[in-house]
Protein backbone atom coordinates (compact mmCIF):
# COMPACT_ATOMS: atom_id res chain seq x y z
CA UNK A 1 0.00 0.00 0.00
CA UNK A 2 1.31 3.64 -0.90
CA UNK A 3 0.32 7.00 0.52
CA UNK A 4 -0.88 9.81 -2.11
CA UNK A 5 -1.17 12.97 -0.91
CA UNK A 6 -2.90 15.24 -4.02
CA UNK A 7 -3.03 19.60 -4.64
CA UNK A 8 -5.94 19.26 -7.31
CA UNK A 9 -5.38 22.02 -9.96
CA UNK A 10 -7.56 23.54 -12.70
CA UNK A 11 -4.23 24.32 -14.17
CA UNK A 12 -0.61 23.59 -14.36
CA UNK A 13 2.47 26.10 -14.93
CA UNK A 14 5.02 23.20 -14.21
CA UNK A 15 6.53 25.46 -12.08
CA UNK A 16 4.98 27.08 -8.93
CA UNK A 17 4.71 30.83 -7.46
CA UNK A 18 4.98 29.63 -3.83
CA UNK A 19 5.17 26.07 -2.44
CA UNK A 20 2.10 24.69 -1.48
CA UNK A 21 3.10 24.17 2.47
CA UNK A 22 0.38 21.57 3.29
CA UNK A 23 1.44 18.78 1.25
CA UNK A 24 4.74 18.82 2.97
CA UNK A 25 3.10 19.22 6.46
CA UNK A 26 0.20 16.15 5.36
CA UNK A 27 3.96 14.17 4.70
CA UNK A 28 4.84 15.25 7.66
CA UNK A 29 1.98 13.56 9.56
CA UNK A 30 1.87 10.47 7.68
CA UNK A 31 3.70 7.61 10.26
CA UNK A 32 6.65 6.46 8.89
CA UNK A 33 5.56 2.62 8.62
CA UNK A 34 3.86 3.90 5.11
CA UNK A 35 6.94 5.10 3.51
CA UNK A 36 7.33 8.45 2.22
CA UNK A 37 4.22 9.48 0.70
CA UNK A 38 3.92 10.38 -2.76
CA UNK A 39 3.66 14.00 -3.38
CA UNK A 40 1.95 15.64 -6.14
CA UNK A 41 0.87 19.21 -6.88
CA UNK A 42 -0.77 19.57 -9.90
CA UNK A 43 -0.20 23.07 -9.93
CA UNK A 44 2.90 21.71 -11.06
CA UNK A 45 1.78 18.73 -13.37
CA UNK A 46 -1.49 17.05 -13.76
CA UNK A 47 -1.88 13.73 -11.22
CA UNK A 48 -1.44 10.35 -13.10
CA UNK A 49 -4.09 8.16 -11.94
CA UNK A 50 -2.45 5.42 -13.54
CA UNK A 51 -0.34 5.26 -10.93
CA UNK A 52 -2.65 4.17 -8.22
CA UNK A 53 -3.36 0.77 -7.73
CA UNK A 54 -6.02 -0.98 -5.76
CA UNK A 55 -5.96 -0.59 -1.86
CA UNK A 56 -3.65 2.86 -2.28
CA UNK A 57 -4.47 5.59 0.23
CA UNK A 58 -5.10 9.20 -1.50
CA UNK A 59 -5.67 12.21 0.54
CA UNK A 60 -7.22 15.22 -1.81
CA UNK A 61 -6.91 18.55 -0.31
CA UNK A 62 -9.80 20.99 -1.16
CA UNK A 63 -10.34 24.27 -1.12
CA UNK A 64 -13.77 25.88 -2.81
CA UNK A 65 -11.57 27.21 -5.68
CA UNK A 66 -10.40 23.56 -6.59
CA UNK A 67 -13.30 21.37 -4.89
CA UNK A 68 -14.67 20.15 -8.26
CA UNK A 69 -11.38 19.43 -9.77
CA UNK A 70 -10.76 17.59 -6.54
CA UNK A 71 -14.11 15.66 -6.25
CA UNK A 72 -13.51 14.26 -10.14
CA UNK A 73 -9.89 13.47 -9.02
CA UNK A 74 -11.53 11.60 -6.07
CA UNK A 75 -14.11 9.67 -8.59
CA UNK A 76 -11.22 8.05 -10.52
CA UNK A 77 -9.22 7.15 -7.99
CA UNK A 78 -12.43 5.42 -5.90
CA UNK A 79 -12.66 3.58 -9.40
CA UNK A 80 -9.65 2.24 -9.52
CA UNK A 81 -10.22 0.76 -5.76
CA UNK A 82 -7.97 3.54 -4.06
CA UNK A 83 -9.17 4.72 -0.55
CA UNK A 84 -10.06 8.68 -0.98
CA UNK A 85 -9.61 10.57 2.09
CA UNK A 86 -10.31 14.41 1.83
CA UNK A 87 -9.45 17.21 3.62
CA UNK A 88 -9.23 21.13 3.39
CA UNK A 89 -11.13 24.20 4.20
CA UNK A 90 -13.68 23.47 2.07
CA UNK A 91 -14.04 19.24 2.85
CA UNK A 92 -14.20 20.92 6.96
CA UNK A 93 -17.58 22.83 5.68
CA UNK A 94 -18.91 20.53 3.45
CA UNK A 95 -17.84 16.93 4.60
CA UNK A 96 -20.81 15.76 3.41
CA UNK A 97 -20.17 16.75 0.07
CA UNK A 98 -17.08 15.22 -0.44
CA UNK A 99 -19.23 11.74 -0.12
CA UNK A 100 -21.83 12.91 -2.63
CA UNK A 101 -19.75 14.10 -5.36
CA UNK A 102 -16.11 13.03 -4.83
CA UNK A 103 -15.64 9.47 -4.05
CA UNK A 104 -14.79 9.60 -0.44
CA UNK A 105 -14.34 7.10 2.17
CA UNK A 106 -13.83 9.54 4.62
CA UNK A 107 -13.18 13.11 4.85
CA UNK A 108 -11.09 15.02 7.89
CA UNK A 109 -12.62 18.18 9.37
CA UNK A 110 -10.37 20.32 10.63
CA UNK A 111 -6.42 20.03 11.04
CA UNK A 112 -5.05 17.29 9.92
CA UNK A 113 -1.51 17.47 11.65
CA UNK A 114 -2.58 14.38 14.24
CA UNK A 115 -5.49 12.28 13.04
CA UNK A 116 -4.45 12.14 9.54
CA UNK A 117 -2.14 8.68 10.21
CA UNK A 118 -5.52 7.26 12.41
CA UNK A 119 -7.59 7.97 8.64
CA UNK A 120 -4.75 5.83 6.46
CA UNK A 121 -4.68 3.12 9.29
CA UNK A 122 -8.18 2.65 8.95
CA UNK A 123 -8.04 2.73 5.37
CA UNK A 124 -5.39 0.55 5.34
CA UNK A 125 -7.55 -1.98 7.72
CA UNK A 126 -10.78 -1.38 5.77
CA UNK A 127 -12.62 0.33 8.19
CA UNK A 128 -12.41 3.94 7.48
CA UNK A 129 -14.91 6.02 9.24
CA UNK A 130 -16.74 8.51 7.06
CA UNK A 131 -15.78 11.74 9.42
CA UNK A 132 -12.67 12.56 11.33
CA UNK A 133 -12.51 15.29 13.94
CA UNK A 134 -9.38 17.15 12.97
CA UNK A 135 -10.24 20.33 15.26
CA UNK A 136 -7.53 23.14 15.62
CA UNK A 137 -4.69 21.69 16.82
CA UNK A 138 -2.32 23.34 20.03
CA UNK A 139 0.68 25.56 17.63
CA UNK A 140 2.50 22.96 19.71
CA UNK A 141 1.58 19.82 17.87
CA UNK A 142 2.06 21.61 14.20
CA UNK A 143 4.05 19.52 12.47
CA UNK A 144 7.33 21.20 10.73
CA UNK A 145 7.24 20.12 7.12
CA UNK A 146 8.51 17.41 4.90
CA UNK A 147 10.60 20.06 2.40
CA UNK A 148 13.29 17.03 2.08
CA UNK A 149 10.65 15.91 -0.44
CA UNK A 150 10.36 19.07 -2.29
CA UNK A 151 11.20 19.22 -5.83
CA UNK A 152 13.54 22.58 -5.25
CA UNK A 153 13.55 23.43 -8.82
CA UNK A 154 10.19 23.60 -9.68
CA UNK A 155 9.33 26.76 -6.80
CA UNK A 156 10.07 30.73 -6.54
CA UNK A 157 9.14 31.08 -3.05
CA UNK A 158 9.14 28.67 -0.13
CA UNK A 159 6.53 29.11 3.00
CA UNK A 160 6.49 28.72 6.58
CA UNK A 161 3.75 29.12 9.14
CA UNK A 162 4.19 30.84 12.05
CA UNK A 163 0.55 31.50 13.42
CA UNK A 164 -2.70 29.87 12.59
CA UNK A 165 -5.95 31.63 13.33
CA UNK A 166 -7.26 35.68 12.87
CA UNK A 167 -9.20 37.34 15.88
CA UNK A 168 -10.85 39.83 13.53
CA UNK A 169 -13.62 39.12 12.01
CA UNK A 170 -14.11 40.10 8.34
CA UNK A 171 -17.40 39.62 6.66
CA UNK A 172 -15.67 37.94 3.60
CA UNK A 173 -13.71 35.76 4.83
CA UNK A 174 -13.43 32.19 5.97
CA UNK A 175 -10.36 32.20 8.16
CA UNK A 176 -12.08 33.22 11.86
CA UNK A 177 -14.21 31.10 11.20
CA UNK A 178 -12.46 28.11 10.35
CA UNK A 179 -8.99 28.73 12.18
CA UNK A 180 -10.44 30.17 15.17
CA UNK A 181 -10.06 33.92 16.12
CA UNK A 182 -7.49 32.87 18.80
CA UNK A 183 -4.05 33.10 17.33
CA UNK A 184 -2.59 29.62 17.72
CA UNK A 185 1.69 30.92 17.12
CA UNK A 186 4.24 28.24 16.81
CA UNK A 187 7.35 27.95 18.75
CA UNK A 188 10.47 30.10 17.59
CA UNK A 189 12.85 27.43 17.51
CA UNK A 190 10.60 25.05 15.18
CA UNK A 191 9.78 28.06 12.70
CA UNK A 192 13.75 29.11 12.32
CA UNK A 193 14.53 25.34 11.85
CA UNK A 194 12.33 24.88 8.88
CA UNK A 195 13.34 28.57 7.76
CA UNK A 196 17.40 27.21 8.14
CA UNK A 197 16.46 24.13 5.97
CA UNK A 198 14.66 26.31 3.40
CA UNK A 199 18.07 28.23 3.06
CA UNK A 200 19.83 25.15 3.00
CA UNK A 201 18.10 24.16 -0.32
CA UNK A 202 18.81 27.38 -2.09
CA UNK A 203 15.41 29.25 -1.25
CA UNK A 204 15.95 33.32 -0.98
CA UNK A 205 12.16 34.13 -0.84
CA UNK A 206 10.59 32.49 1.92
CA UNK A 207 6.75 33.70 2.77
CA UNK A 208 5.38 33.14 6.19
CA UNK A 209 2.23 31.89 5.18
CA UNK A 210 0.05 32.83 8.20
CA UNK A 211 -3.50 34.11 8.74
CA UNK A 212 -2.15 37.29 10.25
CA UNK A 213 1.38 37.94 11.17
CA UNK A 214 0.03 41.09 13.19
CA UNK A 215 -2.08 39.52 15.48
CA UNK A 216 -1.65 41.43 18.54
CA UNK A 217 -2.52 44.94 17.76
CA UNK A 218 -1.31 47.89 20.00
CA UNK A 219 -4.93 48.83 20.51
CA UNK A 220 -5.55 44.99 21.88
CA UNK A 221 -3.10 45.60 24.73
CA UNK A 222 -4.02 48.93 25.41
CA UNK A 223 -7.89 47.64 25.78
CA UNK A 224 -6.57 44.61 28.04
CA UNK A 225 -4.79 46.84 30.64
CA UNK A 226 -7.54 48.57 30.86
CA UNK A 227 -9.42 45.37 32.54
CA UNK A 228 -8.63 44.86 36.89
CA UNK A 229 -7.81 41.41 35.69
CA UNK A 230 -4.25 40.99 34.01
CA UNK A 231 -4.88 37.26 32.22
CA UNK A 232 -6.35 38.69 28.70
CA UNK A 233 -3.37 41.53 28.57
CA UNK A 234 -0.36 39.09 29.94
CA UNK A 235 -2.17 35.90 27.25
CA UNK A 236 -1.80 39.04 24.14
CA UNK A 237 1.44 40.65 26.18
CA UNK A 238 3.51 36.84 25.73
CA UNK A 239 2.14 36.46 22.00
CA UNK A 240 3.80 39.78 20.91
CA UNK A 241 6.45 39.34 23.13
CA UNK A 242 7.00 35.73 21.22
CA UNK A 243 6.71 37.82 17.71
CA UNK A 244 9.64 40.04 18.73
CA UNK A 245 11.70 36.96 19.62
CA UNK A 246 10.85 35.53 15.98
CA UNK A 247 12.26 38.61 14.75
CA UNK A 248 15.18 38.70 16.62
CA UNK A 249 15.94 35.36 15.79
CA UNK A 250 15.46 35.88 12.08
CA UNK A 251 17.88 38.77 12.20
CA UNK A 252 20.73 36.12 12.92
CA UNK A 253 19.81 34.21 9.57
CA UNK A 254 21.58 34.62 6.26
CA UNK A 255 21.26 38.20 4.87
CA UNK A 256 20.78 37.40 1.20
CA UNK A 257 17.24 36.19 2.31
CA UNK A 258 13.91 37.79 2.25
CA UNK A 259 10.29 37.47 3.73
CA UNK A 260 7.07 37.94 2.95
CA UNK A 261 4.15 38.26 5.14
CA UNK A 262 0.22 38.88 5.18
CA UNK A 263 -0.92 41.37 8.15
CA UNK A 264 -3.45 43.81 8.90
CA UNK A 265 -2.89 47.51 8.55
CA UNK A 266 -3.03 47.89 12.06
CA UNK A 267 0.27 47.47 12.04
CA UNK A 268 1.51 50.75 10.02
CA UNK A 269 0.34 51.99 13.94
CA UNK A 270 3.26 49.68 15.52
CA UNK A 271 6.45 51.63 14.40
CA UNK A 272 8.30 48.90 16.51
CA UNK A 273 6.54 45.93 14.89
CA UNK A 274 7.53 47.48 11.79
CA UNK A 275 10.95 48.36 12.72
CA UNK A 276 11.78 44.74 14.24
CA UNK A 277 10.20 43.64 10.38
CA UNK A 278 12.91 45.45 8.79
CA UNK A 279 15.36 44.11 10.60
CA UNK A 280 14.35 40.26 9.98
CA UNK A 281 14.30 41.29 6.67
CA UNK A 282 10.34 40.87 6.26
CA UNK A 283 10.69 43.20 3.54
CA UNK A 284 6.72 42.56 2.02
CA UNK A 285 2.87 42.15 3.08
CA UNK A 286 -0.01 41.84 1.37
CA UNK A 287 -2.07 43.85 3.68
CA UNK A 288 -5.79 43.84 2.98
CA UNK A 289 -7.07 47.26 1.74
CA UNK A 290 -10.70 45.45 0.89
CA UNK A 291 -12.41 49.06 0.08
CA UNK A 292 -10.98 53.03 -0.25
CA UNK A 293 -14.53 54.58 0.97
CA UNK A 294 -16.29 53.96 4.60
CA UNK A 295 -19.38 52.52 2.84
CA UNK A 296 -16.67 49.52 1.34
CA UNK A 297 -15.58 48.87 4.40
CA UNK A 298 -18.72 49.05 6.08
CA UNK A 299 -20.03 46.59 3.68
CA UNK A 300 -16.93 44.27 4.40
CA UNK A 301 -16.93 44.78 8.23
CA UNK A 302 -13.50 46.10 8.29
CA UNK A 303 -13.85 49.15 9.51
CA UNK A 304 -10.88 49.29 11.55
CA UNK A 305 -8.88 50.74 8.53
CA UNK A 306 -8.90 53.92 7.32
CA UNK A 307 -10.37 55.61 3.98
CA UNK A 308 -9.26 58.56 1.94
CA UNK A 309 -6.07 60.45 2.88
CA UNK A 310 -5.26 58.98 6.19
CA UNK A 311 -5.34 55.63 4.09
CA UNK A 312 -2.67 57.04 1.92
CA UNK A 313 -0.87 57.92 4.69
CA UNK A 314 -1.23 54.55 6.58
CA UNK A 315 -0.14 52.91 3.61
CA UNK A 316 2.67 55.08 2.86
CA UNK A 317 4.30 54.33 6.52
CA UNK A 318 4.97 50.48 5.54
CA UNK A 319 7.31 51.59 2.89
CA UNK A 320 9.29 54.55 5.22
CA UNK A 321 9.87 51.61 7.37
CA UNK A 322 11.37 49.54 4.62
CA UNK A 323 8.28 47.22 3.91
CA UNK A 324 6.77 46.82 0.54
CA UNK A 325 2.95 46.41 0.35
CA UNK A 326 0.90 44.09 -1.60
CA UNK A 327 -2.63 45.89 -1.62
CA UNK A 328 -5.48 43.33 -1.58
CA UNK A 329 -8.80 45.54 -2.87
CA UNK A 330 -12.24 43.89 -3.84
CA UNK A 331 -14.27 45.08 -6.65
CA UNK A 332 -18.38 44.54 -6.80
CA UNK A 333 -19.29 46.00 -2.68
CA UNK A 334 -22.57 46.87 -2.92
CA UNK A 335 -22.05 50.66 -1.88
CA UNK A 336 -19.44 50.35 -5.24
CA UNK A 337 -20.30 53.09 -8.39
CA UNK A 338 -18.37 53.28 -11.61
CA UNK A 339 -15.97 55.82 -10.33
CA UNK A 340 -15.30 53.71 -7.48
CA UNK A 341 -12.80 51.98 -10.38
CA UNK A 342 -10.62 54.71 -10.71
CA UNK A 343 -10.32 56.10 -7.39
CA UNK A 344 -9.17 52.95 -6.27
CA UNK A 345 -6.67 52.62 -8.63
CA UNK A 346 -5.71 56.66 -8.37
CA UNK A 347 -5.06 55.73 -4.19
CA UNK A 348 -3.11 52.48 -5.04
CA UNK A 349 -0.80 54.69 -7.15
CA UNK A 350 -0.38 57.44 -4.53
CA UNK A 351 0.04 54.95 -1.65
CA UNK A 352 3.19 54.23 -3.49
CA UNK A 353 1.86 50.31 -3.17
CA UNK A 354 4.74 47.90 -4.89
CA UNK A 355 2.03 45.06 -6.00
CA UNK A 356 -1.38 45.05 -5.68
CA UNK A 357 -4.54 42.46 -6.38
CA UNK A 358 -7.86 43.16 -7.44
CA UNK A 359 -10.35 40.61 -6.93
CA UNK A 360 -14.12 40.55 -7.21
CA UNK A 361 -16.33 40.35 -4.31
CA UNK A 362 -17.08 36.59 -4.57
CA UNK A 363 -19.81 34.93 -1.29
CA UNK A 364 -17.13 32.04 -0.35
CA UNK A 365 -18.73 29.32 1.90
CA UNK A 366 -18.21 29.93 5.48
CA UNK A 367 -17.85 33.48 5.31
CA UNK A 368 -20.85 35.86 7.10
CA UNK A 369 -21.45 36.98 3.57
CA UNK A 370 -21.63 33.96 1.94
CA UNK A 371 -24.41 33.05 4.85
CA UNK A 372 -26.20 36.23 4.61
CA UNK A 373 -26.64 35.79 0.33
CA UNK A 374 -27.90 31.95 0.68
CA UNK A 375 -30.31 33.12 3.08
CA UNK A 376 -31.28 36.72 1.59
CA UNK A 377 -32.06 34.46 -1.95
CA UNK A 378 -32.88 30.99 -0.48
CA UNK A 379 -36.36 30.81 -2.56
CA UNK A 380 -34.84 32.76 -5.93
CA UNK A 381 -31.14 31.56 -6.23
CA UNK A 382 -30.29 31.55 -9.99
CA UNK A 383 -29.35 27.99 -11.47
CA UNK A 384 -26.97 26.87 -14.02
CA UNK A 385 -27.49 23.22 -15.51
CA UNK A 386 -29.51 22.82 -12.34
CA UNK A 387 -27.06 23.93 -9.97
CA UNK A 388 -28.20 26.55 -7.79
CA UNK A 389 -24.88 29.39 -8.06
CA UNK A 390 -24.73 29.57 -4.30
CA UNK A 391 -22.75 26.22 -5.21
CA UNK A 392 -20.97 28.07 -7.38
CA UNK A 393 -17.55 25.59 -6.95
CA UNK A 394 -20.07 22.90 -8.44
CA UNK A 395 -20.32 24.68 -11.63
CA UNK A 396 -18.07 23.43 -14.22
CA UNK A 397 -15.13 26.43 -14.73
CA UNK A 398 -16.47 27.04 -18.54
CA UNK A 399 -19.99 27.86 -17.13
CA UNK A 400 -19.67 29.19 -13.27
CA UNK A 401 -20.34 32.71 -13.63
CA UNK A 402 -17.58 35.35 -13.25
CA UNK A 403 -19.61 37.25 -10.77
CA UNK A 404 -22.64 35.59 -8.63
CA UNK A 405 -24.44 38.79 -6.71
CA UNK A 406 -26.39 41.05 -8.51
CA UNK A 407 -25.43 44.55 -7.99
CA UNK A 408 -27.27 47.62 -7.39
CA UNK A 409 -25.98 49.92 -10.28
CA UNK A 410 -23.34 48.15 -12.01
CA UNK A 411 -23.81 44.51 -14.30
CA UNK A 412 -21.83 41.97 -13.59
CA UNK A 413 -20.22 42.34 -17.26
CA UNK A 414 -19.44 46.29 -16.56
CA UNK A 415 -17.51 45.15 -12.66
CA UNK A 416 -15.59 42.49 -14.70
CA UNK A 417 -14.48 44.60 -17.42
CA UNK A 418 -13.75 47.51 -14.91
CA UNK A 419 -11.86 45.18 -12.72
CA UNK A 420 -9.40 44.24 -15.48
CA UNK A 421 -9.03 47.17 -16.80
CA UNK A 422 -7.08 48.44 -13.47
CA UNK A 423 -5.50 45.48 -13.63
CA UNK A 424 -3.88 46.09 -16.76
CA UNK A 425 -3.47 49.80 -15.75
CA UNK A 426 -1.72 49.21 -12.57
CA UNK A 427 0.90 45.98 -14.05
CA UNK A 428 1.28 47.90 -17.32
CA UNK A 429 4.81 47.93 -18.54
CA UNK A 430 5.33 51.60 -18.09
CA UNK A 431 4.27 51.52 -14.23
CA UNK A 432 5.52 48.26 -13.75
CA UNK A 433 9.08 49.71 -14.52
CA UNK A 434 8.68 52.93 -12.67
CA UNK A 435 7.73 51.05 -9.26
CA UNK A 436 10.99 48.81 -10.12
CA UNK A 437 12.80 51.76 -8.76
CA UNK A 438 12.55 49.86 -5.52
CA UNK A 439 15.11 47.60 -6.15
CA UNK A 440 18.95 48.74 -7.31
CA UNK A 441 20.26 46.42 -10.13
CA UNK A 442 19.17 46.19 -13.39
CA UNK A 443 19.27 42.15 -13.20
CA UNK A 444 16.74 43.00 -10.19
CA UNK A 445 14.79 45.42 -12.10
CA UNK A 446 13.96 43.40 -14.67
CA UNK A 447 12.72 40.74 -12.76
CA UNK A 448 10.76 42.94 -10.89
CA UNK A 449 8.84 43.50 -14.13
CA UNK A 450 8.69 40.23 -14.82
CA UNK A 451 6.83 38.94 -11.34
CA UNK A 452 4.35 42.67 -12.51
CA UNK A 453 3.78 40.84 -15.61
CA UNK A 454 3.56 37.24 -14.10
CA UNK A 455 0.59 38.33 -11.16
CA UNK A 456 -1.94 39.56 -13.47
CA UNK A 457 -1.55 36.53 -15.73
CA UNK A 458 -2.26 34.33 -12.69
CA UNK A 459 -4.30 35.74 -11.00
CA UNK A 460 -6.74 38.03 -13.12
CA UNK A 461 -6.83 36.88 -16.65
CA UNK A 462 -6.97 33.30 -15.18
CA UNK A 463 -9.96 33.91 -13.07
CA UNK A 464 -11.85 36.37 -14.86
CA UNK A 465 -11.07 36.16 -18.91
CA UNK A 466 -14.37 34.99 -20.22
CA UNK A 467 -12.71 33.31 -23.47
CA UNK A 468 -10.95 29.71 -22.77
CA UNK A 469 -8.50 30.94 -25.87
CA UNK A 470 -7.60 33.65 -23.61
CA UNK A 471 -7.23 31.14 -20.20
CA UNK A 472 -4.41 29.21 -22.05
CA UNK A 473 -2.75 32.22 -23.39
CA UNK A 474 -2.56 33.42 -20.09
CA UNK A 475 -1.34 29.97 -19.07
CA UNK A 476 1.04 29.84 -21.45
CA UNK A 477 2.54 32.84 -20.44
CA UNK A 478 2.79 32.27 -16.71
CA UNK A 479 4.59 28.81 -17.41
CA UNK A 480 7.00 30.93 -19.11
CA UNK A 481 7.84 33.70 -16.74
CA UNK A 482 7.70 31.35 -14.04
CA UNK A 483 10.50 29.62 -15.29
CA UNK A 484 12.50 32.55 -16.41
CA UNK A 485 11.83 33.64 -12.38
CA UNK A 486 12.80 30.82 -10.94
CA UNK A 487 16.33 30.93 -11.80
CA UNK A 488 16.53 34.80 -10.85
CA UNK A 489 14.84 33.77 -7.30
CA UNK A 490 17.54 30.86 -6.28
CA UNK A 491 20.26 30.84 -4.67
CA UNK A 492 23.56 28.88 -4.22
CA UNK A 493 22.59 25.91 -1.96
CA UNK A 494 24.39 26.16 2.06
CA UNK A 495 24.10 22.23 3.35
CA UNK A 496 26.46 23.50 6.26
CA UNK A 497 24.53 26.11 7.16
CA UNK A 498 23.55 25.53 10.86
CA UNK A 499 20.61 26.88 12.96
CA UNK A 500 21.96 30.27 14.84
CA UNK A 501 22.35 30.42 18.55
CA UNK A 502 19.07 31.77 20.64
CA UNK A 503 19.75 34.94 21.47
CA UNK A 504 18.11 37.07 24.30
CA UNK A 505 14.35 37.74 23.47
CA UNK A 506 14.03 41.27 21.90
CA UNK A 507 11.34 42.27 23.55
CA UNK A 508 12.92 45.10 25.28
CA UNK A 509 13.15 46.92 22.23
CA UNK A 510 10.22 45.67 20.70
CA UNK A 511 7.47 45.83 23.20
CA UNK A 512 5.70 49.34 23.35
CA UNK A 513 2.59 47.96 25.69
S1 LIG B 1 -9.37 39.06 5.96
FE1 LIG B 1 -7.45 39.00 7.12
S2 LIG B 1 -7.88 40.33 8.90
FE2 LIG B 1 -9.88 39.75 8.05
S3 LIG B 1 -10.49 37.91 9.19
FE3 LIG B 1 -9.46 37.22 7.31
S4 LIG B 1 -7.34 36.89 7.90
FE4 LIG B 1 -8.29 38.16 9.50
Amino acid sequence: MRVHIVNPSHFAFGVGLITTRWLYVLAAATPEKWGDPILTDEILEPFDTDRLEAGDVIGIGIHTGNALVGYQLGQRARARGAWVVYGGIHATLYPEEAHEHGGAHAVVKGDGDVVWGSAIEDCRNGVPKLLYEGGQVDAGKFRPARWDLLDRGKHLWASVQTVRGCPKHCSFCSVWRTDGQEPRQRGVNPVIEEIVELRRIGFKFVALADDNFYPVTIEDLRMADRRKDKTRYNELKTLRDERFELMAQMEQLPADMVFLTQITMEAAEDPDFLRAMKRARIMGALVGVEAVTPEGLKDVYKDFNLVGEDLVTRLKMFKQHGIHILGSFIFGLPSDTPSTFDATADLAKRADITFAQFMTLTPFPGTLDFDQWEKDNADSMPLVDGTPVSRHWLIPQSKRPKLLTPHPVMSAEEIRRRTLTVWYDFYSVRASWKRSNVVKSLKSRLAFVLMSRLYPQMFANTGLATDSARVARSTRWARMLLKALQRVCALPPMPDLQVPLSEPPAVERGTAA
